[in-house]
C-alpha cells in the first residue's frame, strides 16, 4: 500500500492501490447532484456534461465539470469516452470565459485516484481561478 502525506492537513494515511476499472459507487455525492438528490450551484446543464461551484473553494473562484456517465475516475475511461473528455475540458473553459475570470488565466486539475487526491469517485475537473496559483502544486 501506498503511504500518501496530506501536507495541507499534515496527516499520513495509507491509499489502499487502485484495481481498474474501479468499481463505480452510484450513492458518491456527485451522482446524487446528477440525480438532483442533492442541491448544487449550477453554472452549466447539457446532455453530456454538468458545471457547478465547489462546495469547498479552493480559489475565488472554483467550480468542477463533471460527465453524467458513470466514470470514477480518469483512469476508468476508455477511448469510447474520448470526445465526452473533450467536452469537459471545452465545457470548463467555455464557463470559465462566462464567469469573466478566463482572461487571468485559470488552473485545470483532474485528480486522478485516491494516492493523487480524489476523494469523490465520479471523474471531476476542477476549474480554479482568481487567485495567483503556484507551481508545482502540492
Ligand atoms: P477531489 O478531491 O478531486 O475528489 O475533489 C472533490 C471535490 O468535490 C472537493 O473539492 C470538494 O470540495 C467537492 N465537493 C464535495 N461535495 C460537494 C458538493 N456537495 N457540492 C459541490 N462540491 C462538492
Amino acid at each position: 500500500m501506498k503511504r500518501l502525506t496530506l501536507h495541507a492537513v499534515g496527516v499520513t494515511r495509507v491509499v489502499p492501490p487502485h484495481k481498474y476499472p474501479l468499481t463505480y459507487d452510484p450513492t458518491n455525492v456527485f451522482a446524487r447532484i446528477l440525480r438532483g438528490e442533492i442541491p448544487a450551484k449550477v453554472l452549466h446543464d447539457d446532455e453530456h456534461c454538468m458545471a457547478f461551484y465547489d462546495v469547498t473553494p479552493q480559489a475565488p473562484t472554483h467550480f468542477l465539470v463533471i460527465p453524467k456517465r458513470a466514470i470514477a475516475t480518469l483512469s476508468d475511461a476508455t477511448t469510447a469516452d474520448e470526445s465526452l473528455l473533450g467536452h469537459l475540458l471545452v465545457t470548463a473553459a467555455n464557463v470559465a470565459k462566462q464567469l469573466g475570470v478566463a482572461e487571468d488565466g485559470s488552473r485545470i486539475v483532474i485528480n486522478n485516484g485516491a494516492g493523487a487526491g480524489q476523494t469523490v469517485f465520479h471523474l471531476h475537473v476542477h476549474v480554479l481561478a482568481g487567485r495567483d496559483l503556484a507551481w508545482p502544486p502540492g
